[in-house]
């Protein structure tokens, strides 16, 4: 999967449209298009980042980053006391669908575990 035929990289890039709630100069938050509760937002890395198989010491700050970004995700949507899920699918067996790295926030009811 190159950049150019990336869906994630096309919203990144306004070609195909999204619903943002936050974005910052590393990162767009977005509203799922097919929400698994009310509050299921995607965090997703400006740049074409796949998965976790690619974090390494001169990434850090940006997988860090997606951290601090789902605090503030949490916060933004009123789940923080409540509390939230934070999911990073990797690869086929993880059930990542999308080869562009995102972090799910999900909140707004309580989530099953472990899952499915
Ligand atoms: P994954 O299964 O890779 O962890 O998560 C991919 C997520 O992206 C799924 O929850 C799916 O609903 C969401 N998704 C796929 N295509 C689009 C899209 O074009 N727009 C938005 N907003 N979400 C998408
Ligand atoms: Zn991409």
């Amino acid at each position: 999967m190159t950049p150019d035929s990336c869906i994630f990289c096309k919203i990144v890039a306004g070609e195909i449209p999204a619903s943002v709630v936050y974005q910052d100069e590393l990162v767009l938050a977005i509203r799922d298009l097919n929400p698994a509760a009310s509050t299921h937002v995607l965090i997703l890395p400006k740049q074409h980042v796949e998965s976790v198989n690619d974090a390494a010491p001169e990434n850090e700050t940006l997988f860090g980053h997606l951290f601090s970004v789902a605090r503030k995700i949490a916060e933004q949507e009123g789940v923080s006391t409540d509390g939230y899920r934070v999911v990073v699918n990797t690869g086929k067996n993880g059930g990542q669908s999308v080869p562009h790295l995102h972090m799910h926030v999900l909140g707004g009811r309580a989530l099953t575990w472990p899952p499915g």
